[in-house]
């Protein structure tokens, strides 16, 4: 294929396979519709649970579960509220705490979400949880994993017009691409940097709006970092932004996340 050819092919596929993204109004680069995804998500989701310790009703288990009810249910609010009814009409979402000391949690495309036992210390109570959950259920809002099995396809020049033509096989070796599933256990492959600080942004605004204190996300982050050592490698090398930046962010958001909660009669936040 010459090089013009292909060039077009991609702009192509970017203009076809462009969505916007309500929560923040950018258009971003998504080839995969939900029904498309999200059975794919699924499978692997249950398969990584087979595999893996999931605690049951603990304390700690049921509190997950509930609090990723009630971000769930405040994103609901939200999109409902911003002319986006039925956009969660193909997620299944499902909250389970895995016995795992890794310091991580997780959500695949359609609501999947995984915390590991080891990042509950750093939670410390349900509102540090609120936190990572709101952060989790955003990328999963967003499509950030959509997107990014997107970026591999051009990636890997399997572009094809649209979002037809690739079989299961491909679509599953895209997936665990994307997601790392397969290689390492339970290691998800980082997002960009521009995808964190955009599941930070959501996360926080859909936290306050499920009453919890959007206060506390930076005092998460202020956590984390004396937890990895203060040993974060600096931004440029990290596809994370540095818990430096982080913590500036969720600080002077927080103000924006409260203001926006009381548009849903949300004024205390626990
Ligand atoms: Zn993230």
């Amino acid at each position: 294929m010459s090089k013009n050819i292909f060039l077009t092919l991609v702009v192509l596929l970017f203009i076809m396979g462009c969505k916007t993204n309500p929560f923040t109004g950018k258009s971003t680069l998504n080839f995969y519709p939900n029904t498309s995804i999200f059975p794919t998500a699924f499978a692997q989701y249950d398969e990584f649970l087979k595999e893996n310790k999931v605690v049951e009703s603990t304390t700690e288990a049921k509190m997950i579960t509930s609090v990723g009810q009630r971000i769930a249910t405040a994103a609901e609010r939200w999109l409902n509220s911003n002319g986006y009814p039925g956009y969660l009409k193909d997620y299944q979402w499902e909250y389970n705490l895995v016995q795992d000391e890794t310091v991580n949690a997780w959500c695949m495309p359609g609501g999947k979400i995984v915390f590991y036992t080891g990042i509950l210390p750093i939670c410390q109570d349900e509102t540090g949880i609120a936190v990572v959950m709101g952060h989790e259920v955003a990328h999963a809002l967003a499509d950030h994993g959509a997107q990014r099995m997107s970026a591999g396809m051009i990636q890997q020049g399997v572009a094809v017009a649209g979002n037809i033509a690739i079989n299961d096989l491909e679509k599953r070796n895209i997936f665990n691409q994307a997601y790392g599933i397969g290689s390492t256990v339970g290691v998800m492959l980082p997002f960009s940097r521009s995808h964190e600080t955009e599941a930070d942004r959501i996360g926080l605004q859909i936290m306050a709006i499920a009453g919890y204190n959007p206060d506390e996300a930076a005092e998460l982050w202020k956590r984390m970092k004396v937890n990895s050592g203060n040993q974060a490698p600096p931004e440029f090398l990290s596809t994370h932004p540095s818990n430096d930046t982080r913590i500036a962010n969720l600080t002077s958001w927080a103000p924006l996340a409260k203001e926006e909660a009381r548009k849903y009669g949300v004024t205390t936040f626990q």
